[in-house]
C-alpha cells in the first residue's frame, strides 16, 4: 500500500474557527446560497457577493491550521499522499501540506470575468473596481453552484488509485464532489472520519471531530 488519498470537506476546518456550510448557527445560516454562491447571484448583486466572501475570507486570514491539517502531513514520510479538498480555504497548504487539488476553487485568488485568468490575492478584500488586465471585474476563484467542477476529472483519477481513501468532515451532499467515494475501487479501506457520519458498507466510520478523529487515524495507519 502506497497511495493514500484524503478527501475534505468543511469540517475539517470547523476547529480553526472556519464555519461549516450546514452545521448551524454559521454565516451560511445568514445567506442564502443563491444569494451569494452562484453565477445568477453575482450578475444581480456583485457587491453582496464580494461582501460574503470578504467576511470569508478575513475569517481566514484571522485564523490558522488546526491539529487535524497538521496531523494529515505525517503520512507523507511513508506515502504519496494526495489531499483533495472542497474547501476553499488555504489551511491545507498553510500546515506544510505538498500536494492539494482543490476542487471549489481557493478564497485567497480572484478570477477574471473576462478570461478566467487567476490572480493571488494579497488582501483580504475584493471589491467592485478591481479589475484584471484586460479590464474585467475580478471575482473570488470558487466554483459555484451550477458551474463545471474543472479538476473532478483529476479528482476521480487520484481516487481510482487510491489503496487508502479517507474522508474527513463533508456531509458528502455536494455533487459532483460527493461522488468520488464511489470511484475508491481498489481501496483496501476507506474510512470516515465526522462526529455525524452515517454508515456505509465496507467503509470504517470515525464518529469523532477532526482533531481527535484524524490523529488517530494517522497513528493507526503509520503503526500497520
Ligand atoms: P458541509 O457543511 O455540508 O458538511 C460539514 C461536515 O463536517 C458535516 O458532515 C459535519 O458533521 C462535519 N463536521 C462538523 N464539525 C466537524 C469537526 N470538528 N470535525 C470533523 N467533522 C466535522 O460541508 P462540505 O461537505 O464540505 O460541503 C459544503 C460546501 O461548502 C463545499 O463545497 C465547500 O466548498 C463549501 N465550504 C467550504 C468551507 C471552507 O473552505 N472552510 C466552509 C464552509 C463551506
Amino acid at each position: 500500500m502506497k497511495n493514500i488519498v484524503v478527501f475534505t470537506g468543511a469540517g475539517i476546518s470547523a476547529e480553526s474557527g472556519l464555519g461549516t456550510f450546514r452545521d448551524s448557527e454559521g454565516l451560511w445560516d445568514k445567506y442564502k446560497i443563491e444569494d451569494v454562491a452562484t453565477p445568477e447571484a453575482f450578475q444581480r448583486n456583485p457587491k453582496l457577493v464580494l461582501d460574503f466572501y470578504n467576511i470569508r475570507r478575513r475569517q481566514l486570514l484571522d485564523s490558522g491550521p488546526n491539529e487535524a491539517h497538521f496531523a494529515l502531513n505525517k503520512l507523507e514520510k511513508k506515502f504519496n499522499l494526495d489531499i483533495i479538498t472542497q474547501n476553499v480555504d488555504n489551511l491545507h497548504e498553510a500546515s506544510g501540506s505538498s500536494k492539494v487539488l482543490h476542487l471549489h476553487g481557493n478564497l485567497m485568488e480572484a478570477k477574471s470575468t473576462v478570461d478566467n485568468s487567476i490572480y493571488v490575492l494579497t488582501k483580504s478584500d475584493l471589491n467592485i473596481g478591481d479589475k484584471c488586465d484586460k479590464g474585467g471585474q475580478l471575482r473570488p476563484n470558487v466554483v459555484w453552484f451550477g458551474e463545471n467542477v474543472p479538476n473532478m476529472s483529476i479528482a476521480i483519477q487520484k481516487v481510482m488509485y487510491a489503496d487508502i481513501f479517507l474522508i474527513i468532515g463533508t456531509s458528502l451532499n455536494v455533487y459532483p464532489a460527493a461522488s468520488l467515494i464511489d470511484y475508491a475501487l481498489n481501496s483496501k479501506r476507506i474510512i470516515i472520519i465526522d462526529p455525524n457520519a452515517e454508515s456505509r458498507k465496507g467503509v470504517e466510520i470515525v464518529r469523532e471531530k477532526a482533531s481527535v478523529g484524524v490523529s488517530q487515524v494517522v497513528e493507526n495507519i503509520l503503526s500497520l
